[in-house]
């Protein structure tokens, strides 16, 4: 199994270096250092489409992007716990003196969680199941150690400070800015899409777990009482969502499909906000493409539990290369952010609520990377066989929406393929590329790779009737088309959902 896996993945990310999607580690000139990586053109493509669609979404439920300093001093880490808690088990090796992160030392050759883990747990399982330093091969220490994964820097010559390990502190804190400019009616809610740092201890796992990756997290601010009175709620209390209570992992049953409405019966969520906040999290990730089958939505088990969440689930996504990975995490932090920050500033962070009354409001946070989104449409959407290599990504957020091919460069083919090339660009706003380098196989070849949905050739008849052919990446069909429907029929297979033989002639 994890054998097959890592064989997959080898061959993925290789193929992910030499389309040009992802290079790293970074600086490769200098030799790397794990944890950094480059997008290249074609990945940040495709990462600047799905962070497009990320926003569109959360716009469209009246959330608004803001953007906040990625550096902080010391007082704001403090008061929100991370100089204190944010830390990962470390475990040395006895011979080497390299150091592990104890809990994926273990994930990665058995299938548990084990990041709930006590010390001692850890220790246990691994002498147990005789896990060795990947490195060396030899025995760990018998101890674990704690390792801050906060980055440290100076701001001027001596402001202790640090980069933020997550953007959700840096969207707190010009709260009373925000109940001013949102004209003190809450519920109101923000968005940040932007970088975060953590010093991760030995990251092996591609962009899957960097030191330096980007966050899109959305905040809602509301009041304990419109908790059960949500008036989104209603919109998607039919929705259905695979879920997978903590008490339905103990009793070790699969994750169920279940309507909202029912897991609020339930009471598998406590109210109807947090519901609303889980739906939205899975609207984000299969309206960017990834398949409903690939995600789970599992809850927290008790002690797994952030030390600020009153509930907490997570998206997961089904990944070959790694498994079932966390995405995604929906957690009611309650007032503990404010209440941390009003504390240590000194300030009052509060709210009038509708009975005049000033209280300090809760916040339910959506908070997920989009490097791994990115990375599991690449990884799902990756086939190889001995026919073809493929990018099936969806069409939509494919890094480039049309090839345009002349069959031969003479006789004036290469030209109007050129034409129609800038055309597309131009008056289409399409992005399209020409290509006119070896056979006609070759250059479909290249585009199946690069996930581009369409192909158009101008050949001799382009010349004698003003047509042109369409491919279609996916089943590989062509149709002959008008010149003049071409811009219409793009847009109808990319972003209308259409089928190649729906297509008019
Ligand atoms: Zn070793």
């Amino acid at each position: 199994m994890h054998k097959e896996r890592k064989k997959f993945q080898e061959q993925l990310i290789s193929f992910i270096q030499q389309k040009g999607f992802v290079w790293g580690p970074e600086p490769e000139l200098y030799g790397g250092l794990a944890g950094f990586y480059t997008y290249a053109p074609l990945g940040k493509r495709l990462k600047n489409n799905v962070e497009n669609k990320i926003r569109t979404i959360f716009q469209k439920n009246d959330m608004w992007e803001v953007e906040c300093p990625t550096v902080m001093q010391k007082e704001v880490w403090q008061a929100s716990g991370h100089l204190g808690n944010f830390t990962d088990p470390l475990i040395k090796c006895s011979k080497c003196k390299s150091n592990f992160r104890a809990d994926k030392i273990i994930e990665e050759k058995h299938d548990v969680v084990a990041d709930a883990f006590s010390d001692k747990q850890l220790i246990d399982f691994i002498e147990e199941n005789k896990i060795k330093c990947p490195t060396c091969g030899s025995e760990f220490n018998k101890e674990i150690t704690e390792h801050n994964l906060m980055m440290k820097t100076t701001i001027g010559t001596d402001i202790e400070a640090y980069n933020r390990p997550e953007t959700a502190t840096t969207t707190y804190l010009p709260f009373t800015r925000y109940v001013d400019y949102f004209r003190k009616k809450l519920p109101f809610g923000v968005f940040q899409i932007g970088k975060a740092y953590r010093n991760e201890i030995s990251p092996r796992q591609h962009v899957m777990r960097m030191r330096e990756f980007t966050q899109a997290e959305g905040q809602m601010f509301v009041f304990p009482e419109q908790k059960d009175n949500w008036k989104r709620y209603e919109n998607i209390s039919d929705c259905r969502l695979p879920l997978w209570p903590y008490q339905m992992q103990e009793n070790d049953e699969k994750p169920k499909d279940m309507k909202v409405k029912d897991a609020i019966k339930n009471r598998y969520f406590k109210n109807k906000a947090y519901a609303w906040a889980v739906n939205l999290s899975y609207v984000l990730f299969t309206e960017i493409g990834i398949p409903k089958e690939n995600i789970r939505l599992r809850q927290h088990t008790l002690d797994e539990r952030a030390f600020y969440a009153d509930d907490a689930w997570d998206l997961e996504i089904k990944t070959n290369s790694f498994g079932w990975v966390e995405c995604c995490g929906i957690h009611d932090r309650a007032d503990y952010d404010l209440t941390q920050h009003a504390k240590a500033s000194g300030k009052k962070l509060e709210a009038m609520d509708e009975n005049n009354i000033k209280i300090v409001p809760h916040i339910i946070e959506i908070a997920f990377g989009t490097d791994r989104p990115v990375f599991a449409l690449l990884d799902i959407n990756y086939k190889k066989n001995d026919e073809r290599t493929i990018l099936t990504v969806p069409k939509d957020i494919a890094p480039i929406n049309v090839a345009v091919f002349p069959l031969v460069k003479k006789e004036g083919l290469a030209e109007i393929a050129e034409g129609l090339t800038d055309d597309l660009i131009e008056n289409h706003g399409l992005t399209a590329i020409y290509d006119a380098g070896g056979s006609i196989g070759r250059r479909y070849a290249r585009m199946d790779e690069k996930g581009t949905p369409v192909c158009i050739t101008v050949d001799f008849e382009t010349k004698e009737n003003n047509t042109v052919t369409i491919r279609d990446r996916d089943t590989q069909e062509q149709k002959r088309i008008k010149v003049e429907d071409i811009p219409k029929t793009i847009d109808d297979i990319i972003f209308r959902g259409k089928d190649i033989t729906d297509v008019k002639k």
